[in-house]
């Protein structure tokens, strides 16, 4: 099964709901925790550090991960469909560039 945007903001949702459903519209605890991210994200594209080994710990690949993470916990808070919003400024950038390429003609396995 892929892993979409949406299933990922499901998932977050239902595990929140589960664990700590008294953060789960706390956008400043998710915001905070976004730009925390962000920060290691760049200090481990600063180091070059890759995963190796199927080991993600302190990699670009874990710090990437940890930010779409709040990203999507941030939407959640306001039920903000990110793939539909995603659609929409793609589709805005496209008109507003004069790009050719419209999202819905890539298929999932390009
Ligand atoms: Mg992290």
């Amino acid at each position: 099964m892929s892993l979409t945007i949406r299933r990922v903001q499901k998932y977050l949702k239902e595990k929140y709901k589960r664990t700590k459903p008294e953060n789960m519209r706390n956008t400043q605890r998710y915001f905070l925790k976004l730009i925390e991210e962000v920060g290691e994200l760049a200090e481990v594209i600063r180091k070059g550090k890759r995963m190796e080994n199927n080991n993600i710990k302190g990699t670009i690949e874990e710090e990437l991960s940890d930010v779409l993470y709040y990203v999507c916990m941030i939407a959640n808070t306001y039920d903000i469909d990110l793939e539909d919003c995603f659609k929409m400024k793609e589709e805005f950038n496209r008109i507003r560039y004069g790009h050719t390429l419209r999202i819905d003609e890539i298929q999932e396995d390009d």
